[in-house]
């Protein structure tokens, strides 16, 4: 996985926390739009009975008790004594009540079963009415004869066709009636459905309402779980501004607060070598001017000593071994002295290189040269491996020669048998690898973080200080230097120098 794989795979925090509050708001829209639901449908219900049925019932209501009465005032058609009167009274009912109470129950009918669901029952309805009033026409051709029976005094006919008419009024109040009960099953089923509606509403709202809270708690349990590991920054924070700079293992989250973790974290640890650095250059800077001091106060009398026993050599030519050696012994300590004031000077001077595009192969080969002749009478010999097309690189050849003695001199101290050093050279990346491997003792791993500090060192006449002109050297010249223990025993130091790019190289050739 690459790192833009990671960073499209990272979701960040506020895209987290925003995602689980869309989910919270999704589910509160679910419940809204669920009591919405069932509300509007109850508030159909509730108008459908308001301008529907219950317009409906009180007209059929009304057909019912006019047939009543239409069915009494039969009982006495035929002993009234005014029959004008009553005659009035049937056609006004025939003309005007019934027409206006079917109109009526029509018009109800219409508005209750407008809805494409209820057209079935409606159009049984609808032609229940038609034919009950259809029934009740035949009405008005009796209603005329019997009158006329009754104007002509012929009571036998009056009387049969009141029983005639009587039966009709009967089968047509039975009529209505079971249109009255086809409507009020109706109602009923229409109440039933209602109340189940709003049963499973409600358990609908609960079941909604649950699954929001459940929802609610998950996101807040969610958003706490992304936010803790911000508490750990805040309080690795609340450390290092007490001055604790010890590293710490980072709790790393795939997302901003891992990020700034993982910043922090390098944050301190850059300011904790920065520290260590400016700590090292301090003490470097002092013994700088120390050994600037002491230098010059020890160097001249020295180099006089060493001219004063050079003629004392001659003079003492004749003299007994014993004086020899011990004149050699003195000059041996004074090389000694003049050799640790040579470090201490190059330390004293180390000063920006004044880099130049060189052969680093050619540079090690001289610097081998050099030393072959002391390395062999150890019994040591030096291999050098450089790499065929190795790139030039920009540095200062006087420093880098330096770099190269020190390292090798070193292999030289750590091997006590005969043995083999080996230089190498190579080209990696964008840096030349120059390594040197011995066949010493190698490096205790305790001694590893250590050989590099000033003053460390493991050899009776040792300064501790080889390692540190080295490092100084090298960092000076923007390369890095490491140390390890080789498998096979003995040490190598890899230095790693910058190649020069290829404008530089050309100015080599
Ligand atoms: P000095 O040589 O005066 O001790 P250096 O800074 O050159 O100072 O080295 C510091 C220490 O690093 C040495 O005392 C030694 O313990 C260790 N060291 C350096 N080079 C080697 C090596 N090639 N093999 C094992 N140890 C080494």
């Amino acid at each position: 996985m690459n790192d833009s794989d990671a960073k499209l795979r990272r979701r960040t925090v506020a895209s987290r926390i925003l995602l689980s509050y869309a989910l919270m708001a999704l589910a509160f829209v679910a419940v809204t739009i669920s009591n919405v639901g069932s509300q509007r449908a109850a508030a159909r219900d509730a108008e459908m009975m308001r301008a529907g049925y219950f317009p409906l019932v009180l007209a059929l209501r009304n057909a019912s008790a006019g047939q009543d009465t239409w069915n009494t005032q039969l009982n006495h058609i035929t002993s009234a004594r005014n029959p004008s009167d009553k005659a009035l009274w049937f056609e006004t009912t025939l003309q005007l009540g019934r027409s206006r109470g079917f109109s009526e129950i029509r018009a109800a009918l219409a508005r209750v079963f407008d809805s494409a669901t209820l057209q079935v029952v409606n159009s049984q309805l609808v032609s229940q009415t038609r034919d009950v009033e259809e029934f009740l026409t035949g009405d008005a051709k009796l209603i005329k004869n019997i009158f006329e029976a009754l104007k002509q005094k012929d009571s036998a006919r009056a009387e049969s066709l009141r029983d005639e008419l009587v039966t009709r009024g009967a089968q047509g109040r039975r009529l209505l009636g079971d249109l009255e009960s086809a409507v009020q099953d109706q109602i009923t089923e229409l109440l039933d459905k209602a109340r189940a509606r709003e049963g499973r509403a409600v358990t609908l709202l609960l079941i909604w309402t649950m699954l929001s809270l459940l929802v609610g708690a998950l996101v807040a349990l969610y958003a706490r779980r992304v936010l803790r590991p911000l508490s750990h920054v805040t309080a690795r924070a609340r450390v290092v501004a007490a001055g604790d700079m010890s590293p710490r293992p980072v709790v790393y989250t795939p997302d901003e607060i891992g990020e700034l973790a993982s910043t922090f974290e390098a944050m301190v640890l850059a300011i904790r070598e920065a520290n260590e650095k400016l700590l090292t250059t301090e003490r470097l800077a002092t013994i700088g001017k120390m050994a600037a001091q002491v230098t010059h106060e020890i160097r001249n009398p020295l180099s006089s000593l060493a001219l004063n026993l050079e003629l004392l050599e001659e003079e003492l030519q004749e003299a007994d071994s014993e004086t020899r050696s011990l004149l050699a012994a003195v000059q041996g300590e004074v090389e000694r002295l003049t050799a640790l004031s040579g470090r201490y000077l190059s330390l004293a001077r180390s000063s920006h290189p004044a880099t130049e595009s060189e052969d680093l192969g050619q540079l090690a080969r001289e610097a081998v040269n050099f030393l072959r002749a002391d390395l062999s009478r150890s019994g040591i010999e030096v291999e050098l491996a450089v790499q065929g097309d190795l790139p030039a690189a920009l540095v200062d050849e006087g420093q880098i020669r330096q770099v190269l003695i020190n390292l090798i001199r070193n292999a030289q101290e750590a091997m006590a048998t005969p043995g083999q050093v080996t230089v190498g050279l190579k080209h990696t990346g964008d840096s030349i690898d120059i390594t040197v491997d011995d066949e010493g003792a190698g490096i205790e791993t305790e001694h590893l973080g250590r050989i590099f500090d000033p003053f460390f060192t493991t050899k009776s006449h040792g300064t501790g200080l080889g390692l540190v002109v080295t490092r100084e050297i090298v960092e000076a010249h923007g390369g890095s230097i490491t140390a390890e223990s080789l498998e096979s025993g003995g040490a190598r130091f890899r230095v790693k120098l910058p190649a020069a790019r290829s404008s530089d190289s050309e100015s080599l050739n």
